[in-house]
């Protein structure tokens, strides 16, 4: 007899940085989601959709909640990324704790508790095991992190060299509703093209530049035009001060010009069509504590 479809929504939950984006995109196939070394990447919720022959597996990858939370410090922006990731629970039929191998810090305790106190079923999801130096302290951790504690499933694995994947899947479809999919299977995730254009302009703002700066700096896609086989995309680089906008451009625009072409890159490989990228950088003053201003940058539910 022909198993079941399944399908349901899978909260991606973890402190920053453990890998929640790269392992979305590892089970979806495509990069729907950003991805680069630095914490508070993510800045929106997304959903990443894997389709499977046994069923469909909705990814909602959050930003991982911040620490100034609740704080007065707090800028509107980390209200914002807070606000994204607490409301990733609501209506997910199971949720991965994504963590590090070899750490477990309050935080991820907290997360725990807070998924457990909210009766999802919690995947223990032990990613980045291929930094393990020390194979053998693996099922020690184990042992520690699962102590008091209960898992629907507990998933060694390594996103970044997709290893551990297929159990998973398998574990989590098991744990979902049967129901026919909820997406037709060619789609890849709720965000518009032009959303994730504005997002891979953003991955290279966090990848290129340095210490701060990134985080000082939001994209606005401005045009996105199908002209025949050709995107035509315009992108304005957001930054709060003169002094910012000039490191952005960069000597003689060396920096912008590397910015934009391996924006491209990334979008052409996503979108599958030759892309026409053109960038510009301005000022806005105070834009990432400005309510206003997020809204118009599409910080918005
Ligand atoms: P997020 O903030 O939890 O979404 O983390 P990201 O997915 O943005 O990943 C943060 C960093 O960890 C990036 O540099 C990734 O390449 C890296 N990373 C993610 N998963 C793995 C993994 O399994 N192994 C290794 N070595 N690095 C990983
Ligand atoms: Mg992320």
């Amino acid at each position: 007899m022909d198993t079941p479809h399944r399908s349901g929504h899978v909260a991606v939950i973890g402190r920053p940085n453990v890998g929640k984006s790269t392992l979305t995109n590892a089970l979806v196939g495509a990069k729907v989601s950003i991805v680069s070394p630095r914490p508070q990447t993510t800045r929106h919720r997304l959903l990443g959709i894997a389709t499977f022959e046994q069923g469909q597996i909705l990814l909602v990858d959050t930003p991982g909640l911040h620490r100034d939370q609740g704080k007065s410090t707090a800028t509107a922006m980390h209200r914002w990324m807070n606000r994204a990731a607490r409301g990733a629970l609501e209506g997910v039929d199971v949720a991965l704790l994504v963590v590090r191998a070899g750490q477990w810090e309050e935080a991820d305790a907290f997360a725990y508790q807070a998924l457990h106190q909210a009766k999802v079923p919690v995947v223990l999801v032990v990613n980045q095991v291929d930094r393990l130096k020390d194979k053998t302290a693996l099922l020690p951790y184990l042992a520690q992190v699962s102590e008091g504690r209960e898992f629907a499933a507990v998933h060694p694995i390594s996103a970044l060299k997709r290893k551990g994947l297929e159990p998973l899947v398998k574990d989590v479809l098991a744990m979902l509703p049967e129901q026919p999919p909820l997406y037709a299977e060619d789609e890849i995730t709720d965000k518009s093209q032009r959303f994730l254009a504005g997002e891979l302009v953003r991955e290279q703002l966090m990848r290129q530049l340095g210490e701060e700066l990134p985080y000082a700096t939001t994209v606005e896609i401005e045009r996105f035009v199908v002209d025949g086989a050709l995107l035509r995309i315009g992108a304005v680089i957001w930054v709060e001060r003169d002094g910012q906008k000039a490191i952005v451009i960069g000597k003689g625009g060396e920096r912008l010009r590397e910015i934009g072409a391996r924006a491209r890159q990334q979008m052409e490989q996503l979108f599958g069509a030759k892309v026409f990228l053109e960038t510009w950088v301005r000022v806005r003053e105070g834009w990432s504590d400005d309510e206003a201003a997020l809204r118009a940058f599409g910080y918005h539910d």
